[in-house]
């Protein structure tokens, strides 16, 4: 079944970690943002879990970098630095942290009328992506509707979702856009214990369509 987006006046993308706000909805930024619809960004926890055990970018290095590519990617799409918020949690332990993170999603939300919100799925397989769903079921606000985003696994279709079919061009970009997510991608070379996502899970990430269940309200 097909997602109707429609007309929202804004849209929040609230990510567990910095890259799933591409890889869950990078297409539904860019369309909305093209229509002139406001996006922000929440990236709830600061991604530190990645590669714990490498010399060369240790915690600080590591998140910086990885805020700085969230930035670079939403930029290009037309959502502007200050409109991408960090709350720096930490990544791996956002159930412990859900007042802030709460808290964090309530006032990026604001109230500024009809907001459409995409967050990852109550149903995804990373804890963090779990705590942000539930994080986000708290928020009330009148006409809120609340989209869900599978990522782990990757590839996984939750029953019930509705599609956004991506046009060649769009899957080209989002291609492009989730490989520049480069610490994530084999950047990082020293922890063998470090994530690296394939090129069977990118191919995945841009696949022909991005998939949203869509709790309604
Ligand atoms: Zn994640």
């Amino acid at each position: 079944m097909r997602l109707r987006v429609g007309m929202p006046r804004r849209l929040i993308v609230v990510a567990p970690h910095p890259d799933d706000e591409t890889i869950g909805a990078y297409a539904l930024m860019c369309r909305l943002r093209r229509r002139g619809v406001a996006v922000k960004v929440v990236v709830l926890t600061d991604g530190a879990a990645s590669h714990p055990n490498s010399l060369r970018w240790p915690r600080r290095r590591l998140t910086a970098e990885r805020r700085r590519e969230s930035r670079r990617v939403l930029r290009q799409i037309g959502v502007a630095a200050n409109d991408v918020t960090f709350l720096n949690l930490p990544d791996g332990c956002l159930h412990r942290h859900t007042v802030p993170a709460r808290r964090g999603l309530a006032r990026a939300l604001g109230h500024g009328g009809p907001a459409l919100v995409a967050v990852s799925a109550a149903s995804d397989a990373h804890p963090d992506h779990r705590s942000a769903a539930i994080c986000a079921s708290t928020l009330r606000r009148p006409g809120l509707r609340v989209l869900a985003y599978p990522v782990w696994p990757a590839g996984s279709r939750p029953a019930g979702a509705r599609a956004l079919l991506l046009t060649a061009q769009e899957r080209l970009a989002k291609r492009h856009a989730v490989r520049r997510y480069r610490t994530q991608a084999g950047r990082i070379t020293d922890d063998p214990q470090g994530f690296v996502m394939t090129p069977a899970q990118i191919a995945t990430f841009t696949r022909p369509c991005e998939l949203f269940l869509d709790g309604r309200r």
